[in-house]
Protein backbone atom coordinates (compact mmCIF):
# COMPACT_ATOMS: atom_id res chain seq x y z
CA UNK A 1 0.00 0.00 0.00
CA UNK A 2 1.68 3.36 -0.77
CA UNK A 3 1.52 6.00 2.23
CA UNK A 4 0.92 10.03 0.85
CA UNK A 5 1.65 12.63 3.21
CA UNK A 6 -0.50 15.24 3.36
CA UNK A 7 0.55 19.23 4.21
CA UNK A 8 -2.26 20.71 3.62
CA UNK A 9 -0.47 24.44 5.34
CA UNK A 10 -1.69 27.49 5.46
CA UNK A 11 -4.87 29.65 3.88
CA UNK A 12 -6.53 28.29 1.42
CA UNK A 13 -4.09 25.05 1.51
CA UNK A 14 -6.70 22.84 3.92
CA UNK A 15 -9.57 23.83 1.91
CA UNK A 16 -7.95 22.83 -1.41
CA UNK A 17 -5.85 19.39 -0.38
CA UNK A 18 -9.00 18.37 1.19
CA UNK A 19 -10.73 18.40 -2.12
CA UNK A 20 -7.88 16.09 -3.72
CA UNK A 21 -8.10 13.94 -1.11
CA UNK A 22 -11.18 12.99 -1.48
CA UNK A 23 -10.81 12.87 -5.16
CA UNK A 24 -7.98 10.10 -4.94
CA UNK A 25 -10.09 8.09 -2.29
CA UNK A 26 -12.54 7.90 -4.76
CA UNK A 27 -10.58 6.24 -6.98
CA UNK A 28 -10.50 2.88 -5.30
CA UNK A 29 -6.78 2.43 -5.31
CA UNK A 30 -4.79 0.97 -2.30
CA UNK A 31 -3.51 4.30 -0.76
CA UNK A 32 -2.71 5.38 2.57
CA UNK A 33 -2.78 8.91 3.97
CA UNK A 34 -1.20 10.37 6.84
CA UNK A 35 -1.30 13.88 7.68
CA UNK A 36 1.24 16.55 9.60
CA UNK A 37 1.00 20.40 10.19
CA UNK A 38 3.63 22.80 7.67
CA UNK A 39 4.42 26.37 7.98
CA UNK A 40 2.41 29.04 9.79
CA UNK A 41 0.41 26.20 11.00
CA UNK A 42 3.30 24.09 12.25
CA UNK A 43 4.83 27.07 13.58
CA UNK A 44 2.19 28.09 15.73
CA UNK A 45 1.14 24.16 16.91
CA UNK A 46 5.31 23.37 17.59
CA UNK A 47 7.19 26.47 16.73
CA UNK A 48 8.74 25.36 13.83
CA UNK A 49 7.90 25.46 10.04
CA UNK A 50 8.95 22.28 9.09
CA UNK A 51 8.97 19.88 12.57
CA UNK A 52 11.08 16.49 12.69
CA UNK A 53 7.80 15.00 12.94
CA UNK A 54 6.89 16.15 9.42
CA UNK A 55 9.85 15.91 7.62
CA UNK A 56 10.13 12.29 9.36
CA UNK A 57 6.55 11.64 7.33
CA UNK A 58 7.81 13.39 4.10
CA UNK A 59 10.75 10.85 4.07
CA UNK A 60 8.85 7.75 5.02
CA UNK A 61 6.12 8.81 2.36
CA UNK A 62 5.68 7.52 -1.31
CA UNK A 63 4.67 10.71 -2.82
CA UNK A 64 3.92 13.89 -0.66
CA UNK A 65 0.57 16.14 -1.35
CA UNK A 66 1.48 19.54 -0.55
CA UNK A 67 -1.12 22.63 -0.32
CA UNK A 68 0.23 26.28 0.41
CA UNK A 69 2.50 27.74 3.34
CA UNK A 70 2.09 31.30 3.74
CA UNK A 71 1.01 33.30 6.72
CA UNK A 72 0.72 37.15 7.59
CA UNK A 73 0.56 36.45 11.49
CA UNK A 74 4.63 35.35 10.85
CA UNK A 75 5.87 38.36 8.90
CA UNK A 76 7.70 39.38 12.09
CA UNK A 77 9.95 36.31 12.47
CA UNK A 78 13.28 35.34 11.92
CA UNK A 79 13.74 34.66 8.13
CA UNK A 80 14.52 30.54 9.44
CA UNK A 81 11.09 30.46 11.27
CA UNK A 82 9.37 31.85 8.20
CA UNK A 83 6.73 29.33 7.18
CA UNK A 84 8.70 30.00 3.30
CA UNK A 85 11.07 27.97 4.93
CA UNK A 86 9.65 24.52 5.37
CA UNK A 87 9.09 24.15 1.36
CA UNK A 88 12.68 25.20 0.40
CA UNK A 89 13.20 22.60 3.92
CA UNK A 90 11.63 19.99 2.11
CA UNK A 91 13.26 20.50 -1.49
CA UNK A 92 16.86 20.73 0.04
CA UNK A 93 16.15 17.86 2.32
CA UNK A 94 14.64 15.23 -0.30
CA UNK A 95 16.44 16.62 -3.20
CA UNK A 96 13.64 17.23 -5.24
CA UNK A 97 15.43 18.68 -8.45
CA UNK A 98 12.84 18.40 -11.01
CA UNK A 99 10.44 20.97 -11.36
CA UNK A 100 7.79 20.04 -13.54
CA UNK A 101 4.91 22.35 -13.76
CA UNK A 102 2.60 21.52 -17.12
CA UNK A 103 0.36 24.51 -18.42
CA UNK A 104 -2.65 23.50 -20.32
CA UNK A 105 -5.23 25.13 -21.74
CA UNK A 106 -8.81 23.53 -20.64
CA UNK A 107 -11.26 23.75 -23.87
CA UNK A 108 -13.68 26.99 -23.07
CA UNK A 109 -11.30 28.88 -20.47
CA UNK A 110 -9.45 31.17 -23.19
CA UNK A 111 -11.64 33.75 -21.94
CA UNK A 112 -9.03 33.81 -18.45
CA UNK A 113 -5.88 33.78 -20.47
CA UNK A 114 -3.59 37.11 -21.50
CA UNK A 115 -3.19 35.89 -25.15
CA UNK A 116 -5.55 36.12 -27.89
CA UNK A 117 -8.20 33.23 -27.88
CA UNK A 118 -6.64 31.74 -30.92
CA UNK A 119 -3.15 31.89 -29.86
CA UNK A 120 -4.15 30.63 -26.18
CA UNK A 121 -5.89 27.33 -27.24
CA UNK A 122 -2.82 25.76 -28.61
CA UNK A 123 -1.25 25.74 -25.35
CA UNK A 124 -0.34 22.26 -23.74
CA UNK A 125 3.39 22.26 -22.71
CA UNK A 126 5.48 21.36 -19.51
CA UNK A 127 8.25 23.17 -18.48
CA UNK A 128 11.04 20.99 -16.25
CA UNK A 129 12.78 23.29 -14.51
CA UNK A 130 15.98 22.42 -12.09
CA UNK A 131 15.61 23.45 -8.70
CA UNK A 132 18.24 22.75 -6.42
CA UNK A 133 21.24 24.93 -8.31
CA UNK A 134 21.83 27.95 -10.17
CA UNK A 135 22.23 31.35 -8.92
CA UNK A 136 20.35 30.70 -6.25
CA UNK A 137 22.70 28.55 -4.39
CA UNK A 138 26.05 29.80 -5.47
CA UNK A 139 28.34 31.44 -3.59
CA UNK A 140 26.66 35.58 -2.96
CA UNK A 141 26.70 38.47 -0.52
CA UNK A 142 27.46 42.11 0.17
CA UNK A 143 31.13 43.79 -0.04
CA UNK A 144 33.11 46.93 -1.12
CA UNK A 145 34.51 47.98 -3.91
CA UNK A 146 38.12 49.72 -4.35
CA UNK A 147 35.78 52.87 -4.91
CA UNK A 148 33.58 52.33 -1.48
CA UNK A 149 30.70 51.33 -3.54
CA UNK A 150 28.27 48.68 -2.18
CA UNK A 151 28.14 45.62 -4.38
CA UNK A 152 26.02 42.31 -4.45
CA UNK A 153 27.12 39.30 -5.93
CA UNK A 154 25.51 35.63 -6.56
CA UNK A 155 27.48 33.26 -8.15
CA UNK A 156 25.77 30.92 -10.78
CA UNK A 157 27.33 28.06 -11.06
CA UNK A 158 26.30 24.19 -12.39
CA UNK A 159 28.56 21.00 -12.74
CA UNK A 160 27.52 18.31 -15.39
CA UNK A 161 26.12 15.78 -13.00
CA UNK A 162 23.54 18.11 -12.12
CA UNK A 163 22.82 19.29 -15.87
CA UNK A 164 22.90 15.37 -16.62
CA UNK A 165 19.91 14.64 -14.40
CA UNK A 166 17.85 17.33 -15.30
CA UNK A 167 18.35 16.94 -18.75
CA UNK A 168 16.95 13.47 -18.51
CA UNK A 169 14.42 14.15 -16.49
CA UNK A 170 13.34 16.52 -19.44
CA UNK A 171 13.90 14.11 -22.38
CA UNK A 172 11.79 11.00 -20.19
CA UNK A 173 9.18 13.68 -20.23
CA UNK A 174 9.35 14.30 -23.80
CA UNK A 175 9.37 10.65 -24.28
CA UNK A 176 5.94 10.24 -22.75
CA UNK A 177 4.75 13.30 -24.46
CA UNK A 178 4.85 14.46 -28.18
CA UNK A 179 8.70 13.72 -28.28
CA UNK A 180 9.87 17.40 -28.82
CA UNK A 181 12.29 19.05 -26.20
CA UNK A 182 13.28 22.10 -26.39
CA UNK A 183 16.19 23.10 -24.42
CA UNK A 184 16.21 27.04 -23.15
CA UNK A 185 19.99 28.41 -22.20
CA UNK A 186 22.00 32.04 -22.93
CA UNK A 187 24.65 29.95 -24.07
CA UNK A 188 26.11 33.23 -26.29
CA UNK A 189 26.93 35.32 -23.34
CA UNK A 190 26.62 32.27 -19.77
CA UNK A 191 29.66 29.81 -19.22
CA UNK A 192 26.81 27.76 -17.27
CA UNK A 193 24.94 28.04 -19.93
CA UNK A 194 27.63 26.67 -22.77
CA UNK A 195 27.80 23.60 -20.09
CA UNK A 196 24.00 23.33 -20.08
CA UNK A 197 24.05 22.94 -23.98
CA UNK A 198 26.91 20.62 -24.04
CA UNK A 199 25.57 17.96 -21.72
CA UNK A 200 21.79 18.70 -23.10
CA UNK A 201 23.33 17.38 -26.45
CA UNK A 202 25.40 14.40 -25.04
CA UNK A 203 22.48 13.49 -22.80
CA UNK A 204 20.21 13.10 -26.40
CA UNK A 205 22.31 10.15 -27.57
CA UNK A 206 20.18 8.18 -25.60
CA UNK A 207 16.96 9.72 -26.38
CA UNK A 208 17.21 8.99 -30.32
CA UNK A 209 13.06 9.51 -30.62
CA UNK A 210 12.80 12.73 -29.13
CA UNK A 211 13.66 15.72 -31.21
CA UNK A 212 16.03 18.55 -29.74
CA UNK A 213 15.90 21.81 -30.25
CA UNK A 214 17.99 24.73 -28.61
CA UNK A 215 16.95 28.42 -27.78
CA UNK A 216 17.97 31.33 -26.23
CA UNK A 217 15.92 32.63 -22.90
CA UNK A 218 15.50 35.74 -24.39
CA UNK A 219 13.47 34.62 -27.45
CA UNK A 220 11.92 32.09 -25.69
CA UNK A 221 10.06 34.42 -23.49
CA UNK A 222 9.30 36.18 -26.64
CA UNK A 223 7.66 32.84 -28.36
CA UNK A 224 6.07 31.62 -24.77
CA UNK A 225 3.64 34.87 -25.92
CA UNK A 226 3.74 34.69 -29.85
CA UNK A 227 3.19 31.42 -30.38
CA UNK A 228 3.07 28.79 -27.25
CA UNK A 229 1.62 26.15 -29.32
CA UNK A 230 5.25 25.32 -30.54
CA UNK A 231 6.73 23.87 -27.75
CA UNK A 232 6.26 20.55 -25.75
CA UNK A 233 8.57 19.87 -22.98
CA UNK A 234 10.83 23.14 -22.54
CA UNK A 235 14.23 22.12 -19.81
CA UNK A 236 15.85 25.08 -18.58
CA UNK A 237 17.77 26.18 -15.12
CA UNK A 238 16.55 27.63 -11.80
CA UNK A 239 16.36 30.79 -12.50
CA UNK A 240 15.56 31.04 -15.89
CA UNK A 241 12.81 28.54 -15.46
CA UNK A 242 11.51 30.47 -12.63
CA UNK A 243 10.54 33.31 -14.74
CA UNK A 244 9.22 31.34 -17.69
CA UNK A 245 7.10 29.38 -15.64
CA UNK A 246 5.08 31.98 -14.37
CA UNK A 247 5.36 33.82 -17.43
CA UNK A 248 3.60 30.02 -18.99
CA UNK A 249 1.21 30.21 -16.13
CA UNK A 250 -0.20 33.24 -16.89
CA UNK A 251 -0.85 32.64 -20.94
CA UNK A 252 -3.00 29.96 -19.03
CA UNK A 253 -5.00 32.09 -17.61
CA UNK A 254 -5.96 31.01 -13.73
CA UNK A 255 -3.81 30.45 -11.43
CA UNK A 256 -6.16 28.24 -9.21
CA UNK A 257 -5.84 25.41 -12.69
CA UNK A 258 -2.62 24.55 -12.31
CA UNK A 259 -0.15 21.90 -10.88
CA UNK A 260 2.85 21.22 -10.46
CA UNK A 261 5.79 18.45 -9.46
CA UNK A 262 8.95 17.92 -7.66
CA UNK A 263 11.06 15.02 -8.21
CA UNK A 264 13.73 13.44 -6.75
CA UNK A 265 15.68 10.99 -8.88
CA UNK A 266 14.18 7.93 -7.82
CA UNK A 267 10.31 9.43 -9.13
CA UNK A 268 9.00 10.40 -5.27
CA UNK A 269 8.25 13.42 -5.54
CA UNK A 270 5.89 16.43 -3.70
CA UNK A 271 2.99 17.66 -5.27
CA UNK A 272 1.56 20.79 -4.74
CA UNK A 273 -0.54 23.58 -6.60
CA UNK A 274 1.54 26.54 -8.08
CA UNK A 275 -0.89 29.13 -6.14
CA UNK A 276 0.26 30.39 -2.70
CA UNK A 277 -2.26 30.30 0.54
CA UNK A 278 -4.13 33.08 -0.82
CA UNK A 279 -4.37 34.73 2.35
CA UNK A 280 -6.97 37.30 1.16
CA UNK A 281 -9.26 34.44 0.70
CA UNK A 282 -8.48 31.62 3.00
CA UNK A 283 -11.51 30.59 5.00
CA UNK A 284 -14.08 31.45 2.62
CA UNK A 285 -14.64 28.49 0.36
CA UNK A 286 -13.65 30.33 -2.27
CA UNK A 287 -10.94 28.95 -3.54
CA UNK A 288 -10.47 26.81 -6.52
CA UNK A 289 -9.66 23.33 -5.71
CA UNK A 290 -8.84 22.41 -9.27
CA UNK A 291 -4.98 23.20 -9.21
CA UNK A 292 -4.86 20.91 -6.05
CA UNK A 293 -6.61 17.67 -7.57
CA UNK A 294 -4.60 18.28 -10.78
CA UNK A 295 -1.37 17.87 -8.54
CA UNK A 296 -2.63 14.46 -7.05
CA UNK A 297 -3.61 13.30 -10.87
CA UNK A 298 0.61 14.33 -11.42
CA UNK A 299 1.58 12.36 -8.33
CA UNK A 300 -0.18 9.34 -9.55
CA UNK A 301 1.44 9.34 -13.00
CA UNK A 302 4.92 10.09 -11.77
CA UNK A 303 5.31 8.76 -8.32
CA UNK A 304 2.38 6.16 -8.11
CA UNK A 305 2.37 4.48 -11.39
CA UNK A 306 -1.13 4.91 -11.82
CA UNK A 307 -1.16 6.70 -15.10
CA UNK A 308 -4.67 5.75 -15.79
CA UNK A 309 -6.29 7.17 -12.48
CA UNK A 310 -4.21 10.38 -13.44
CA UNK A 311 -5.93 10.09 -16.78
CA UNK A 312 -9.64 10.08 -15.25
CA UNK A 313 -9.04 12.92 -12.94
CA UNK A 314 -7.82 15.14 -15.34
CA UNK A 315 -10.63 14.15 -17.87
CA UNK A 316 -13.07 14.64 -14.79
CA UNK A 317 -11.86 18.10 -14.28
CA UNK A 318 -11.96 18.83 -18.02
CA UNK A 319 -15.32 17.26 -17.97
CA UNK A 320 -16.13 19.37 -14.99
CA UNK A 321 -15.17 22.66 -16.27
CA UNK A 322 -16.70 22.03 -19.47
CA UNK A 323 -20.38 21.84 -17.69
CA UNK A 324 -19.79 25.07 -16.68
CA UNK A 325 -18.86 24.69 -13.20
CA UNK A 326 -16.67 27.83 -11.89
CA UNK A 327 -15.06 28.99 -8.41
CA UNK A 328 -14.90 32.75 -8.52
CA UNK A 329 -11.51 33.30 -10.11
CA UNK A 330 -12.68 31.99 -13.33
CA UNK A 331 -16.21 33.94 -13.22
CA UNK A 332 -18.37 31.42 -11.25
CA UNK A 333 -20.24 31.15 -8.04
CA UNK A 334 -18.86 27.55 -6.87
CA UNK A 335 -17.34 27.42 -3.44
CA UNK A 336 -14.66 25.12 -3.00
CA UNK A 337 -16.36 22.26 -1.99
CA UNK A 338 -19.45 22.65 -5.02
CA UNK A 339 -16.06 22.47 -7.46
CA UNK A 340 -15.01 19.04 -5.77
CA UNK A 341 -18.25 17.74 -6.22
CA UNK A 342 -18.40 18.19 -9.80
CA UNK A 343 -15.07 16.43 -10.19
CA UNK A 344 -16.28 13.82 -8.10
CA UNK A 345 -19.35 13.57 -10.02
CA UNK A 346 -17.50 13.60 -13.23
CA UNK A 347 -15.16 10.62 -12.01
P1 LIG B 1 1.85 33.38 -0.76
O1 LIG B 1 2.62 34.39 0.00
O2 LIG B 1 1.40 32.23 0.07
O3 LIG B 1 2.49 32.98 -2.05
P2 LIG B 1 0.31 35.29 -2.25
O4 LIG B 1 -0.85 36.12 -1.83
O5 LIG B 1 1.59 35.91 -2.53
O6 LIG B 1 0.47 34.13 -1.16
P3 LIG B 1 -1.17 33.56 -3.92
O7 LIG B 1 -1.55 32.86 -2.70
O8 LIG B 1 -0.73 32.73 -5.04
O9 LIG B 1 -0.02 34.56 -3.63
O10 LIG B 1 -2.40 34.46 -4.37
C1 LIG B 1 -2.35 35.41 -5.43
C2 LIG B 1 -3.78 35.81 -5.78
O11 LIG B 1 -4.44 34.71 -6.46
C3 LIG B 1 -4.65 36.12 -4.57
O12 LIG B 1 -5.52 37.19 -4.86
C4 LIG B 1 -5.43 34.86 -4.34
O13 LIG B 1 -6.69 35.07 -3.74
C5 LIG B 1 -5.58 34.28 -5.74
N1 LIG B 1 -5.58 32.81 -5.69
C6 LIG B 1 -4.52 32.01 -5.43
N2 LIG B 1 -4.86 30.73 -5.45
C7 LIG B 1 -6.18 30.67 -5.72
C8 LIG B 1 -7.13 29.60 -5.85
N3 LIG B 1 -6.80 28.31 -5.72
N4 LIG B 1 -8.40 29.93 -6.12
C9 LIG B 1 -8.76 31.21 -6.28
N5 LIG B 1 -7.93 32.27 -6.16
C10 LIG B 1 -6.65 32.01 -5.88
MG1 LIG C 1 3.19 34.43 -3.48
Amino acid sequence: MALIAILPGDGIGPEVTTEARRVLERLGLDLSFEEAPVGGAAYHAAGHPLPPATLDLARRADAILFGAVGDPTCDSLDRHLRPEQAILGLRKALTLFANLRPAKMFAGMEDASALRPEVARAIDLVIVRELNGDVYFGEKGMRTTADGLRQGYDVMSYDEAEVRRIAVAGFEAARRRRGKLCSIDKANVLETSQLWRDVVIETAADYADVTLTHMYVDNAAMQLVRDPGQFDVIVTGNLFGDILSDQASMCVGSIGLLPSAALDVAGKGLYEPIHGSAPDIAGQGKANPCAAILSAAMMLRHSLGEPAAADRIEAAVAAALASGKRTADLGGTCSTREMGDAVLAAL
